[in-house]
């Protein structure tokens, strides 16, 4: 690999050879416990029935032919979208990435203010998150909170703010009659599983109405029944007496269970800005893509899986609540997206935690990948669970097990 594949990734030494639900097994045979499912992606597990039938039958029939067509499987993939998961009129459009979903929403947001108020109004500026992650691409770049994606990149697309998550006051601060848009995570994923508060969501609602901008959520990680619910925003939001809703939203990772897609919602009295001409994807809602995401969504919508989420969430903090590691400060998330939050200071003490020159995630989803188990690190302090949101009490309580033995071990029990 090397040799020959560009060294843009820095890879965990291990190469997978098949997987079968929450299982992955290596070239050498060994299998792993995955509760990284190929970072939120594979939202059914590895190759699950459903998946691997809709594919096959889709293929078969027609795999490709263009947006110069109607396409009856974006039709129905925009139906669910719109009427199951959203709930609200509104309009989708599919793409093949998180990181083009959102571009998507960035030229949304411009275009609208931009046929709204005019070019000489400057309304083209989004204010976004420190510590978010839209994704790699120039526009994602630039709408990403943190330094290390864009480190010699420039020039970057203007027109972009970031302020400090939860702050409703620093939000206030950014906002003017020149913002298109504010976009943020409902949950931020790769900046370390940050739950956004009510009263950051509420004060967003509140500069939308004022200045006529767009809300929109980046659901790339969290949404598509992660969370429990389709929507993110709505488990986090849920008993708090806040109710807010978007005017966009993007999807990608689970959405399509491991094909890729990236798809986004905008509701119905902005739609009209993205007319003909205006956008557009070769890949972007094939019959096969559509195809499988209707499966695997139709799974997780009838298969009682989004209130396994919610059940498995509890049994793992259940568990975790009676955990006592000097190295473990506190569990973050909603739903099956959970962050075990490492205490660096205790990390020290570790024996061969300072001689390996990792950072404290590294160096625990290392000592968990050995024991068995994948997971995900999020910056430097945050171990990610991200497993299947179909996992069985059997898979989590295995999980449970190996994890609690890697921190006994760390802490030298
Ligand atoms: C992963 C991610 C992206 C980027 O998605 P890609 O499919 O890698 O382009 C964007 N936003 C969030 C919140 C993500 O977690």
């Amino acid at each position: 690999m090397n040799r020959y594949v560009l060294g843009n990734y820095g890879r965990f030494p291990v190469a997978f050879a098949r997987g079968e639900g929450v299982w992955l097994w290596s070239e050498e045979g060994r299998r792993y416990l995955d509760f990284s499912s190929g970072v939120a992606v594979c939202s059914l597990g590895h190759s699950p029935q459903v998946m691997v039938e809709a594919l096959a039958a889709q293929a078969a029939e027609l795999i490709h032919c263009s947006n110069l067509y109607w396409v009856r499987q974006q039709a129905e993939l925009a139906r669910f979208v719109v009427e199951t998961m959203m709930e609200r009129p509104g309009k989708a459009f599919f793409c093949n990435s998180g990181a083009e979903a959102n571009d998507g929403l960035i030229k949304l947001a411009r275009k609208r203010a931009w046929e709204k108020y005019g070019a000489e109004s400057g309304k083209n500026v989004v204010v976004t998150c420190r510590q978010s992650f839209h994704g790699r691409t120039l526009g994602g770049i630039a709408a990403t909170g943190q330094e290390k994606v864009k480190v010699g990149f420039d020039p970057l697309l203007p027109g972009f703010l970031h302020m400090p998550f939860n702050d409703p006051a620093t939000l206030r601060e950014a906002v003017t009659e020149k913002t298109a848009a504010i976009l943020f995570e409902p949950v931020q994923g790769e900046g370390g599983i940050h739950v956004a508060t009510p009263e950051f969501f509420a004060e967003a609602a509140r500069l939308r109405d004022e200045f006529d901008l767009l809300l929109m959520f980046d659901e790339v990680q969290c949404g598509a029944g992660r969370t429990g619910d389709w929507c993110g925003w709505r488990t986090v939001l849920a008993g708090s007496g806040a109710a807010v809703e978007p005017d966009a939203v993007s999807w990608a990772k689970g959405f399509a269970g491991g094909f890729p897609m990236g798809a986004l919602w905008v509701a119905d009295e902005h739609a009209a800005a993205m007319g003909p001409g205006t956008h557009g994807s070769t890949f972007g809602g094939t019959p096969l893509a559509c195809a499988v995401a209707l499966a695997v969504l139709g799974e997780i919508g009838d298969g009682g899986v989004l209130a396994n989420v919610k059940r498995q969430e509890s049994r793992i903090r259940e568990a975790v609540a009676t955990w006592d590691f000097p190295v473990l400060s506190e569990l973050r998330g909603v739903g099956l997206m959970l962050g075990f939050v490492l205490d660096a200071q205790a990390m020290a003490d570790v024996p061969g935690f300072a001689a390996s020159g990792k950072t404290p995630s590294i160096f625990v989803v290392n000592a968990a990948r050995e024991a068995g188990l994948l997971t995900v690190p999020a910056g430097e302090t945050v171990v990610r669970w991200l497993p299947p949101l179909n996992v069985t009490d059997a898979e989590v309580d295995e999980a449970l097990a190996v994890f609690h033995g890697v921190l006994s071990t760390l802490s030298g029990r």
